[in-house]
């Protein structure tokens, strides 16, 4: 670091501000959102903190290059109108990507005072101004360019199909949203639970894109309502944005039993479904008193934390690595742990045990230990021999991962898949193997992030509009 650098940054305050939050005790009983949202004192507090550097690392490392010194400096005049203005310039979506990015390991992990260990709450800003703009009533639509009579079908309203949508409407094209569940939103809507993200938030940013002038129809399967092709005869270009919906097994002994989900099932049931709120809305989830979700991610996260919520006593995460590879967000483990949900780290089931009716009774675990790195650099879990012990439970979710839903890929000629069934892409371009074709978020990546898929969003809508104006 400069002498200058370090000399301004010795004078800044290096106290980020805490976001208020529910208590443990009373959030784990309900659904209400955990976190709360600055205050206006302390968004322009925190936002005061930022140095506005003149080469902004923090805008490298956001995948939808937002101009975050630009929108800070505006919550410091309290000009949040043009703060929220100038954020939405690249993100359609901030009300969301405040609330569930993972900032600590993108723009703010660039951020100049992370050296101090002081980063600026990017995020946590980013979502005061999408609440602020909420509160107004009014929302302020950008300017569209001239109508170029192309045509563009968007598959899939999750993160990546979003973006594409909001930013190729703008630049004039006409796009309509093809959704296959009955409220669009896609993983924002039937897999991240209200308590982290409330579904008003995703329908109100879902309805910004309808009023900028997408249509969006749900309820439309493409693959069974009607192909690939058939859009293509209508249609000027594609952008296959089906995202990862097929859950991953173990694969062994008992997953058949009931009481074993997938966490896609688990999720969905109560988050799209609203089978938290049964009697009041028709799909009822039965309430478990034990239960085990297995994996160690942020899926893992939310659904020990519904179950908790659901009224079950002994809730816990069973993950085969320790507490340093856990794949979740730190925010996200701490919320959990707090909450009482109990770890079993460096375990691994091997089987569930039914009773006489076919209900899961009890779920068989080995120990295990870390041993040498693995391709993906983390310590490769071991056995432990006859380490072997029983936890009585009376559900298990798995969540361990999904893949991508094979019905476009295999509806469609000319499109091609990777061994893992995800879709073939240029990375920067989001062009597939296909003719008048792109793809992005984690139909391509495999299950990844909300951000990645809507960088990946941004990236396609380029191309795809190089292609339509014919500047490729
Ligand atoms: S957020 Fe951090 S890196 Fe970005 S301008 Fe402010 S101080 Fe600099």
């Amino acid at each position: 670091m400069s002498e200058e650098k370090t000399e301004k940054t010795s004078k800044i305050d290096l106290n980020r501000n805490d976001m208020p939050r529910q208590s443990p005790e009373v959030r784990r009983h309900n659904f209400s959102e955990v976190a709360l949202g600055y205050t206006e004192e302390i968004a322009v507090t925190e936002a005061k903190r930022c140095l506005q550097c003149k080469k902004p690392r923090c805008k490298t490392g956001c995948p939808v290059e937002i101009d975050i010194p630009d929108f800070i400096s505006f919550i410091v005049k309290r000009d949040f109108a043009s703060g929220i203005k100038k954020l939405k310039e690249k993100n359609c979506l901030p009300a969301v990507c405040g609330r569930v990015c993972p900032q600590e390991t993108q723009c703010e992990s660039q951020c100049i005072l992370g050296n101090k260990k002081a980063e600026i709450a990017i995020g946590r800003l980013e979502r005061f101004l999408a609440d602020w703009e909420a509160k107004q009533g009014v929302v302020d639509l950008p300017p569209k360019a001239k109508p170029t009579g192309k045509k563009v079908a968007v598959i899939g309203s999750g993160p990546a199909g979003i973006t594409v949508a909001g930013d190729l409407i703008l630049l004039g094209h006409e796009v309509t949203i093809f959704e296959a569940l009955h409220k669009a939103g896609g993983v924002l809507t039937y897999g991240i639970p209200e308590f982290r993200l409330p579904k008003a938030i995703v329908a109100r940013e879902v309805d910004y894109v309808r009023k900028l002038g997408v249509e969006v129809f749900t309820d439309y399967v493409v693959g069974k309502t009607r192909s690939i092709d058939e859009l293509l005869t209508e249609f000027d270009a594609v952008f296959v944005g089906t995202g990862a919906g097929l859950p991953w097994f173990m694969d062994i002994p008992g997953e058949n039993l009931n009481g074993v989900y997938s966490a896609n099932e688990y999720l969905t049931r109560m988050n799209l479904m609203q089978g938290y709120r049964f009697p009041m809305s028709s799909t009822p989830v039965k309430k478990h008193v034990r239960v085990a979700v297995v994996g160690g991610g942020n899926v893992a996260m939310d659904s020990a934390r519904t179950a908790l919520r659901m009224g079950a006593d002994d809730v816990r995460i069973v993950y085969r690595r320790s507490h340093a590879e856990l794949p979740a967000r730190a925010e996200e483990a701490e919320n959990a742990e707090e909450e009482g949900v109990i770890f079993n780290l460096l375990t691994l089931p091997i089987n569930y045990i039914g009773d006489e009716n076919g209900w899961l009774k009890e779920v068989e675990c080995v120990k295990m230990e870390l041993g040498e790195p693995d391709a993906s650099g983390r310590r490769s879990p071991v056995e432990i021999p006859n380490s072997n012990f029983r936890m009585p439970m009376d559900a298990v979710v798995c969540a361990i991962g999904n893949s991508p839903n094979p019905l476009v890929p295999s509806t469609t000629p000319g499109l091609q898949t990777t061994r893992k069934g995800t879709l073939v892409a240029d990375p920067e371009t989001g062009k597939t193997t296909k003719d008048r074709v792109w793809a992005g978020g984690d139909i391509v990546t495999g299950a990844a992030t909300v951000i990645l898929a809507m960088g990946a969003g941004r990236k396609a809508a380029r191309s795809m509009h190089e292609y339509l104006t014919g500047t490729a």
